[in-house]
């Protein structure tokens, strides 16, 4: 629905006219999708304000920080928060940063190492926003966002300005709890903000110790790239094991030990396309890591704070590994390659060469949930992609998953993609039903219900938690300015 000039002028005096537009030549460029308007609000206030009028104009928004996902319909505005990038505070003494949702997790990371200091960085990347719920290579250290989220700042559906926790009573960024009802279950749960209503503008997020340099020393060129040299006190190796049980006992194993700066599940696949800079380097080196490795496995970072810590680490992790008939890959071992891996999984860079180089689009169902049952799932869902293979319609990972523990590890990440060319319809036809008969196997074989399918389905499986979240989104969000932008959990 496009804007009448009446409209239009009222959010225009909001922003001013450089912010925003309803140019059909230019809008075409966020999604490809025919928005009434895309604006970019400059901070809390007009954020504040462009809702209000979109309560009082019945259309529907969606912001978006660094915009990776996400999908939109025609006809709603788009809030593109670009211009809300300041670093807000970074108090080292109590281990917190605030951000707004334009700083992207490389801009936090750099800063914060200058001060000995980092903090949980989903796998998406860098690149992706410092603010929104993610996973990724640090979770067995710093956990999952719905942990390292404390005091919001939140835009309601109807323009009302919350701040959570200790921000709300003391002004303060340390805790997003009480006094009073909590509101983490709809704030920082394992669910937002993909879908809780509403714009979050601001939000802290916890720090931890980082006792690596603040700079690496790169050299090369692109697309390769390697460290001069690896930093004192860090070590990074990939270990397979003789079986599936074998390579979850280690990761328990070293998830209570506490050694690990990072654990990252990552299958001779995604090895071979982090250490390779064309396509068909790739298929050469993934051939050659099958043979090497003797089952699935995954890939450590540690990093002792001083040559002691170290050491202990270092014998902490090899003992666990030997423990579990864990073996070592030699090619992860050359230096040259162990500083491209260590550099890329530290500053996570890795994601894209993982998903988008080799097929150009893929699909994936990724799940936390407890990783036993879901590492026994993807097993399954694993072997299902081998006739995807050999009909040349995915990229052939030997049908491998990937995941990771979270905390100690008896929770966890596991995921499965398959990477395909997106011009391939007949391709991508298999993908989808592969994707949609996988996803209902995990439901109908209690592994875990997934929310990319029916939550009419599974709701009533689990407490007809859909019903109770459509009752609130209901009250945050009379006017349905604000549509959900998935499921619950
Ligand atoms: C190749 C690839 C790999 C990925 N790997 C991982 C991974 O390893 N781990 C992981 O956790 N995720 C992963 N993701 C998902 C990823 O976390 C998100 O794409 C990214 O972190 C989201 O950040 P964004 O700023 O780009 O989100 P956006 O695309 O900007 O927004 C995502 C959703 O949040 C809503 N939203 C955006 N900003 C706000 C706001 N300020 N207030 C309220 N709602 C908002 C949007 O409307 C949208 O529904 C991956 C995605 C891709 C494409």
């Amino acid at each position: 629905m496009a804007f009448t000039k009446e409209v239009y002028k009222e959010f225009e005096d909001v922003v001013g006219v450089e912010n925003i537009c309803d140019d059909p030549s230019i809008m075409p460029a966020y999604y490809g999708t025919e928005f009434a308007a895309v604006i970019l609000p400059k901070d809390t206030a007009e954020v504040q304000a462009l809702v209000k009028l979109c309560n009082k104009h019945k259309v529907m928004f969606r912001p978006i920080c660094t915009g990776w996902s996400g999908m939109f319909p025609k006809g709603i505005v788009l809030f593109d928060l670009r211009r809300m990038n300041r670093i807000v505070e970074i108090n080292e003494k109590n281990m917190y940063a605030v951000v707004e949702p334009y700083v992207i997790s490389a801009e936090l990371q750099a800063e914060l190492m200058k001060r000995g200091l980092n903090f949980c960085i989903k796998g998406a990347g860098t690149n992706c926003s410092a603010m929104l719920r993610g996973h990724g290579h640090m979770d067995q250290t710093t956990s999952g966002d719905d942990r390292n989220h404390l005091a919001i700042e939140w835009v309601t559906p109807e323009g009302e300005i919350v701040r959570s926790g200790s921000l709300g009573s003391a002004d303060e960024w340390f805790c997003g709890d009480g006094p009073g009802p909590s509101l983490r279950a709809i704030l920082t749960s394992a669910v937002p903000p993909g879908v809780t209503p509403g714009v979050f503008t601001k939000a802290a997020v916890k720090l931890y110790h980082w006792p690596g340099p603040s700079e690496f020393p790169i050299v090369g060129h692109s697309p390769k790239y390697t460290l001069g040299e690896i930093p004192a006190n860090t070590m990074a190796r990939y270990y397979s094991f003789p079986s599936v049980d074998k390579m979850w006992q280690a990761e328990l194993k070293l998830g209570e030990g506490e050694i690990c700066y990072e654990l990252m599940g990552f299958n001779a696949a995604m090895v071979s396309c982090n250490i390779t800079t064309c396509n068909e380097e790739e298929e050469e080196v993934f051939a050659k890591m099958s043979k090497e490795v003797q089952g699935p496995g995954f890939f450590v970072i540690i990093a002792g704070s001083s040559p002691e810590d170290f050491a202990y680490k270092k014998h902490v992790l090899e003992y666990i590994v030997k423990q579990n008939g864990g073996k070592s890959l030699k090619t992860v071992e050359n230096p040259e390659v162990e500083g491209i891996l260590m550099c890329q999984c530290i500053r996570i860079s890795a994601s894209i060469r993982e998903t988008f180089r080799a097929g150009g689009a893929f699909n994936s169902i990724p799940i936390m949930g407890q990783r036993d049952l879901t590492i026994k799932w993807a097993i399954g869902a694993g072997k299902a992609k081998e006739p995807l293979i050999k009909n040349g319609y995915i990229v052939d990972d030997g049908g491998a998953f990937f995941g990771w523990g979270v905390e100690q590890g008896h929770l966890g990440k596991t995921e499965i993609f398959c990477k395909y060319d997106p011009q391939n319809a007949e391709a991508k036809k298999a993908v989808e039903q592969w994707q949609q008969e996988q996803t209902r196997r995990a439901f109908t074989e209690k592994y875990f219900a997934s929310t990319l399918g029916s939550q009419e389905d599974i709701g009533p499986a689990l407490s007809n938690y859909h019903l109770w979240w459509q009752k609130l989104v209901k009250t945050l969000d009379p006017n349905g300015v604000s549509p959900e932008g998935g499921a619950l959990v």
